[in-house]
């Protein structure tokens, strides 16, 4: 599939039209940020890890019946997928207390939920992307009250993946977010990537972090815990 011309950059990845419509290339970098753009810096090999295990999981997952925009990876770092409108909303699954809701509700990190929750926030940098409920999505006409209802049983079905393969690596999904989008029949897929970037991951054993924390807050060995989370993924893969 050819690439053409560069649609957008953001501030992970890069996307370029093909000579297929209903195709785009995305090119992970380097880059990472933080707290809506505030910290910014490089984790020197994460584009290509990010890259791979997106793909990885989201191949398992189309086993397990969820639709994803995946469709083959071309390079280390660019991935063929289908071309989809996003939905504006960022889906934020949590097993565990962390982040911003430990913060939002002032309780410690690592309360281990009886039940996971599901929260969204409307995907707009300018705005800081505000947390709102299904009610305000709809109002706001971010998407149809059916689109809710399939997105949120993807959701839960994509933790439920999730968090039993990662627990064959030794590690604990603790949250992560998703998005989706609509195919130019309306189908709702998922989109974007499932990442260290956008999953808290913690080591079952010791809770050593292995994820964008480290970066966030500057904890140090943030390639280490790349590689590491990456290599329990193809060994158990
Ligand atoms: P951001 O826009 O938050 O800086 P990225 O750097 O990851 O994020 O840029 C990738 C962009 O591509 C995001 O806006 C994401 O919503 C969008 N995207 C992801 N998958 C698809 C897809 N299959 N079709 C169209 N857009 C997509
Ligand atoms: N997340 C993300 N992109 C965002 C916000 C959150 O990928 O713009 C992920 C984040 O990596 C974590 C989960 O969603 O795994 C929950 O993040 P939280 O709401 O706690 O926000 P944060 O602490 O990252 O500000």
């Amino acid at each position: 599939m050819e690439k053409k011309e560069q649609l957008y950059e953001g501030k992970a990845k890069k996307v370029y039209a093909t000579s297929d419509p209903e195709r785009l290339i995305v090119d992970y970098k380097d880059d990472a940020t933080a707290f809506n753009g505030l910290k910014k810096g490089t984790i020197s090999g994460k584009g290509v890890i990010n890259n791979r295990m997106s793909n990885r999981l989201m191949a398992m997952l189309e086993k397990r019946g969820i639709p994803t925009h995946y469709v083959q990876e071309l390079s280390e770092r660019e991935t063929l997928v289908k071309k989809v409108s996003i939905v504006p909303l960022e889906v934020i699954i949590r097993n565990i207390s962390a982040g911003s809701f430990s913060k939002r509700y002032g309780v410690e990190e690592g309360i281990v939920f009886e039940t996971p929750t599901i929260e969204f926030s409307y995907k707009n940098d300018d705005l800081g992307d505000p947390l709102l409920n299904s009610y305000h999505a709809i109002a706001l006409k971010l998407a149809a009250p059916e689109e809710i209802e399939t997105i949120k049983n993807y959701a839960f079905r994509v933790n439920d993946a999730l968090k039993a393969f990662w627990s064959t690596c030794g590690v604990t999904l603790v949250d992560f977010k998703l998005e989706f989008g609509r195919l130019s029949d309306g189908t709702i897929v998922l989109a974007d990537e499932i990442s260290p970037d956008t999953c808290r991951l913690w080591d079952a054993k010791t809770g050593e972090k292995l994820d964008k924390d480290r970066f966030r807050r500057d904890m140090g060995g943030v390639e280490e815990a790349y590689a590491e989370i990456m290599k329990r993924l193809e060994e158990h893969l």
